[in-house]
Order: C-alpha cells, then structure tokens, then sequence
C-alpha cells in the first residue's frame, strides 16, 4: 500500500514542477514577441500579424464586437486548473489508496435486515475469523398468529462457531439487540459494545435468567482502535441517531476497511451535545475505505431529517395549553424525546409518572448511567396519582404503536390498573406509526377519544431518527468507499440508496444489492457474490420467551383462514363398512345451522371412499387416515374453495 502512495506522490510532484516551467518560459515568450497580440494563447511566431489573408477579416470582426473581445489567457493559471482537475480526480478516487495488488480478501453476509425493517444482523468473515455486527430481532406480520417477536435463523452461525472472535454492537434499538439472549442460550462469544447499548443486554439477560453471560460483556471507548482476534481492528465512531450512545463502525480487515455507519442521522444540535463523529468519517475516507454499508431507511426522504432538538417548540405548545393531564407516549428507547418531554412537563409544573415495563427500564438505566440528569424528586408513583391534581401530571407511557399488551392500549379500554381515561385527559403521541401498526394505532385513538381524551399528534411532535438522502450524500462522500453496500430496509429502499450513491460518483458495478444470505466477498479489485447460506426467521413467544414450532404457526394460520374438520369413526375391518354414524364436527368452517347437513355429506364421502378402499389399506391405520383426509380435502375444496385442518380418527374393529 505504501509502495503505491509513494508513486502517487511522485506523480503529484512530478505535476507540480509544471507550473514552474510554465512560469519561466510562456509568459515571457508572450511579452517579448507579441506584446499586443490578442490571440495571446497560440505558440509565438506560429501566426505572424498580416501574413495571412484570414487575418484581416478577422481584426475586423474583434474590432466591430469589442464585448467579444477575449482577455489573453494566462497559461500560468490554466496550467493551474490543469493541476487541480488531477488533484480533484486524485483526491476524488477511492482506488488510488488501497493495495491492488493484495490478494486479501472479506466476506460479508446479512443473516438479516435486508427485505425487511428490523432484524439486523450481519456476519464479517475473514479465512479464520469471524465477527458478527448486531443480533437484531424483527416483528411478526399480522398472520403470523401468538407470534410476538422473530428471531434470525442462527444456522449460519451455528456452522462458522469456532471462527466467531466477538460480536460487535453498533446501538441499543431492539432491531439491533433484541435477539442476544436467544443466541446466547446457545452459544456466546465477547460482546464489545459502548456502555448503553451493553447495559440493555445486561437486562436482557437479567430478565431471561442468563446472568451469567453479562461477563462477556466488554465496553469500548470510543474513536480508540479494538485488535479482535488477528484479522479486525475494530473503532467505534460516535453517531446520532434515535437512541443515546449509538455509534458507526470501522472495521480494518486485511482487505482493507470497512465503514458500517449502523442507524444514523446527522444530528448537528443533539439534546446531549454530542454530535456525530464526521472528523473520524472523514479521516477513514481520505484512508482509503474499501467499502462502505450504509443504512437505507429513509432512502425517498428529500428534506433533511431535523434534530431531535426541533421537537422542543411542539412540545413547549402541547403542556402550555394543557387543562387536564397529559399522557405522553414515545418509542422508551428514546431516550432524549422522554428526556425533553420530562423536561417540559417540569417546567409546566407537573410531576412525572413512568408507566410501562420497557419505558421504567429504559429511564432507570438512562438516569442510572448518567446519560440523562434528572432530579429523583419529580417522579410520583402511579398509586398517587388518583389523589393529585390533572393539571399536576404527566404521565409518560408505551404504545404509541398501539400495541394490544401496552400500558396505553390497556388504559384505552379501561383495563389499566392505575389509570382510567377521563374527559380532559390529553395524549400525547411523539412517534409516528412503524409501516403495518396503523391499523392498531387507529383502533386505540378509536378507544382513547371515546373515552373522551383529546389526541396531540402533529408531525411537529416527531422527527426520524435516519438520514435522508442528503445525510446519506454527506456519508457516501466523507467515507468515498471504493464498492457500496446499501444495507437496513426493503428492496426498494436500498434501490433508492444505490441511485443515490451513483450520483455520489461510485459506479454501479460497484455496488451490490444484497438479500438476506448472500456472501458478498470483497477484495481491493473486486466485489461479488460467492454464496448463499441459509436465513429464516424463528418465531418466539414473549409470554415465556420460547420457540414456538414453525408448523403451529402454519396450523394457526390455516385454522384462522379455513378452519378445522374433525372426523371420529367406527369401521368394520372386515367389511369395510362403518359400524356407527360418524361423528363430524367442524370450526370456522360452516355456520351451526349448516352443521348437520355438512355432517351428512361428510358421512356419504366417508361411505363411498370405505366402499372404494384399496385393498390393504384398513389394516395401515396411518394410511388409512391420510387417505380419508385427501379425499375429504378434495371434496371441500370442491365445495367451498377451503382448505380446512381435517384431522380424522378411525378406529378398526
Ligand atoms: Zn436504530
């Protein structure tokens, strides 16, 4: 790499004698030879004045259109534009600092968050080492029946265990964190983290009874470099975003480094002060980066996304003219909106109450390590409240999702424990709806005003916590990657942040839109796709924290659209006859008033598949059964386009 920087100096130094030359001799032979010549800039002697008959005709035209009349061009200065078109291609090229000739080499491979919002995990692989960056967990769609959270498919890991060195945590969010203790009940490596996003995990394995792997927990300082195993180097650059502590990565292979900004905006007024690390970004990009993964999110957004300090004015207007109390709902995870929403609440007056699990947890450990400062003495608990004053209370709360098992929802329809809704109440909700909850939300404000609280939520109240396109600009030209990455988001929201890189000059054969399960290696020459392992979602149950089996979801799923057929009867095994009618009973799948008529009809199908049986069937009871379900799919498909549970017993007499 040094051998190639010396001849790109050499060549710089090379170009810039130039001007010299050119300062001892052009400007010279110009004033000598032709003082008054107006074509300044061709060679001296070439076009002596009157010699040529064009000559003449063209005095002519200068004479007649002074305006036209060019100044002589300073060859000393257009030599200079010269010099500094090369520095801006030298300056602007992301090839000339890393080794071409290495034949080191990283693979890259999401086990998650591509296709999708959420979930984010992604594995780094050398020939002998691996790290992963985030275990993120992803939420349910709505078929996906008892199922509260996924979880990645952690088969890959599984097969590369003994090459993991560490896992590498870039934020606190859930979608970066929230799957740890389902891998670590398996398997655990060192988590190198900053302090936040590490107390978070702590909790996490506090509350699954995992404790003990909290010694695998290893804060970090950041913009210090981390050796991990002998193939990463590791530093965590200070990032803005919609949670505290949030950082970017660069990841120095022998390949050559690596930028993962993690979640990011550019925050320039941060509630905290602490800005986005831009000097450490830039210092790897004048490095030379090998390749820059960049979040996706809010790819179509044009407007730059506003600091999180632009909601103050909003919520200063909201406890102004609140009457009653006011019940303030926001993701728990940010940190800085609860903050200034406290902040504000105090100053109105009021005392603060914390409802909701994940919102209690995530203010203690804020005020716990110091990240926000709050006097002890302004929070009241929610038994009090019933004996305080409306105009006295701030009540900051979860489910501004309007999740169903939420402090707020409960209060909405009257199952809270502490708090009912009453007229006057006004809620607040400082969020805006993640893509698929809008429906829930609605069905709470539904709830809520009918219990005859006013609703805040103006977009003023709100603002993202990821970089528009302008941000993603900013990034692509600090790092200057050789080869682009668009990770975090659905495939059209990585399509978008490639079109945006292309413009940010990186061509697109550099770029490379990844799935979930594709290996992607990367060397200073090239990028491609090497392989595909395998990814998938586990489904888990947040009530006792357990896998639940992919085939119950798909049984709920076909339970909940056609319902379930269950057939009990008694067969001759002789006569392949039924020595009973059959008992036939049915859910989700013909009203009561049809029940005995689809009963008959199912005995009759029964009668015709005995009298048709192959022959040994009857003593092959398995058999037997799935025969039996088959034709009774077929028929009630025929009949009704459904395909129901069918779930016969027989027994053979
Ligand atoms: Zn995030």
């Amino acid at each position: 790499m040094e051998q190639e920087n010396q001849e790109i100096n050499e060549s710089i130094s090379q170009e810039n004698r130039k001007p010299n030359n050119y300062n001892n001799r052009r400007p010279n032979n110009n004033n000598s030879s032709k003082p008054n010549n107006q074509n300044g800039n061709k060679p001296a002697g070439s076009n002596p004045a009157g010699s040529n008959p064009a000559n003449s005709s063209k005095n002519k035209s200068a004479s007649r259109g002074r305006r036209r009349q060019s100044t002589p061009v300073d060859e000393n200065l257009k030599a200079f534009v010269e010099i500094n078109q090369e520095a801006h291609k030298q300056r602007l090229n992301p090839h000339y600092k890393l080794d071409l000739n290495s034949k080191e080499k990283i693979r890259i491979t999401p086990l998650g968050g591509l296709g999708e919002i959420g979930g984010n995990i992604t594995v780094f692989e050398t020939q002998n080492e691996a790290i992963l960056v985030d275990v993120g967990m992803s939420f349910p769609d709505e078929d996906m029946h008892g199922v509260d959270i996924l979880v990645p498919d952690f088969t890959y890991i599984r097969e590369i265990k003994d090459k993991i060195k560490a896992i590498i945590i870039t934020h606190a969010h859930e979608d970066h964190i929230g799957a740890m203790p389902y891998l670590y009940k398996e398997m655990q490596f060192p988590i190198y983290g900053s302090p936040l996003p590490l107390a978070m995990i702590g909790s996490k394995f506090d509350e699954h009874h995992i404790k003990e792997f909290k010694q695998h927990l290893h804060p970090i300082e950041k913009r210090k470099i981390y050796k991990i195993g002998e193939d990463f180097e590791i530093e965590w650059m200070h990032m803005t975003h919609s949670i505290i502590d949030s950082s970017s990565l660069a990841i120095t292979t022998p390949a050559g480094t690596i930028i993962h900004t993690g979640d990011f905006k550019i925050d320039h007024t941060p509630v905290d002060g602490y800005t986005a690390d831009l000097h450490r970004l830039a210092h790897y990009g004048d490095k030379g980066v090998l390749c820059l993964l960049s979040d996706s999110t809010n790819s179509y957004n044009t407007a730059p996304t506003p600091s999180e300090l632009s909601v103050a004015p909003a919520l200063d207007r909201v406890f102004s003219k609140a009457e009653g109390r006011v019940l303030l709902s926001t993701f728990s995870s940010n940190i800085h909106r609860v903050f200034q929403a406290i902040q504000y609440g105090v100053k109105y007056g009021r005392k603060v109450c914390v409802i909701g699990r994940s919102m209690e947890r995530n203010i203690e450990i804020a005020m716990q390590y110091d990240y926000i400062k709050l006097p002890k003495n302004i929070f009241v608990e929610p038994e009090q409240i019933a004996s305080m004053n409306d105009k006295d209370i701030l009540i900051v709360t979860t489910g501004s999702q309007g999740e169903p098992s939420s402090a707020l929802f409960r209060m909405s329809i009257g199952e809270h424990r502490h708090v009912k809704i009453k007229p006057n109440d006004l809620i607040v909700l400082s969020s805006r709806p993640i893509p698929g909850n809008e429906g829930s939300i609605s069905g709470m404000l539904n709830h809520l005003q009918r219990a005859g609280a006013k609703i805040a939520l103006d977009r003023e109240l709100h603002v993202s916590g990821h970089a528009s396109i302008e941000e993603q600009k900013l990034m692509l030209r600090l790092v200057n990657p050789k080869f682009f990455l668009p990770i975090h988001g659905e495939y059209n929201h990585v399509m978008k942040h490639k079109e945006t890189a292309m413009m940010c000059g990186v061509p697109e054969r550099n770029i490379y839109i990844m799935n979930d399960g594709d290996t992607v290696e990367i060397a200073p020459k090239y990028m491609r796709k090497v392989k595909t392992v395998r990814t998938g979602k586990t489904y888990i149950d947040n009530q006792n924290n357990h896998k639940i089996e992919d085939d119950i979801v798909i049984d709920r799923q076909k339970l909940a659209s056609d319902g379930i057929v269950m057939i009990v009867a008694q067969i001759d095994g002789q006569h392949s006859t039924m020595l009973s009618k059959p008992l036939v009973t049915s859910f989700g799948l013909v009203s009561d008033k049809q029940d005995k008529f689809f009963a008959k009809e199912i005995e009759e199908v029964l009668e015709h598949f005995l009298a048709n049986i192959k022959e040994g069937l009857i003593e092959n009871a398995r058999a037997l059964e799935n025969d039996l379900r088959q034709v009774v799919r077929k028929h009630i498909y025929r009949k009704m386009k459904k395909y129901p549970l069918i779930v016969p017993h027989i027994f053979v007499m």
